[in-house]
């Protein structure tokens, strides 16, 4: 790219999960090293809708973490644990 003449600027990065207490998975001095974190949600789907907001809340107020992934999934799949499997009329 650099021969033709595009600039660009190479970028560290990472997805850290977001675990079951609302913690991520690596240490904040190693966050601060990066310039971009995705932070998401990639196990503990039993817990109930407010316990995965109140996950993705602390997440997002990490200095950190620019942004969160797999919201869908994670909503999704916290709603449908609460209103039990889908039945079939
Ligand atoms: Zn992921």
């Amino acid at each position: 790219m650099a021969k033709e003449g595009t600039d660009f600027r190479l970028l560290t990065g990472t997805e850290v999960d977001i675990l079951k207490d609302g913690t991520l998975d690596f240490p904040d001095d190693l966050l601060a090293e990066l310039d971009v974190v995705i932070a998401s949600i990639h196990q503990s789907f039993s817990q109930t809708e407010a316990e995965t907001t109140k996950r993705l809340i602390g997440a997002a107020q990490n200095p950190y973490v620019h942004m969160l992934g797999h919201l869908t999934a994670a909503c999704c799949w916290s709603a449908s644990l609460q209103s039990g499997p889908a039945r079939g009329d």
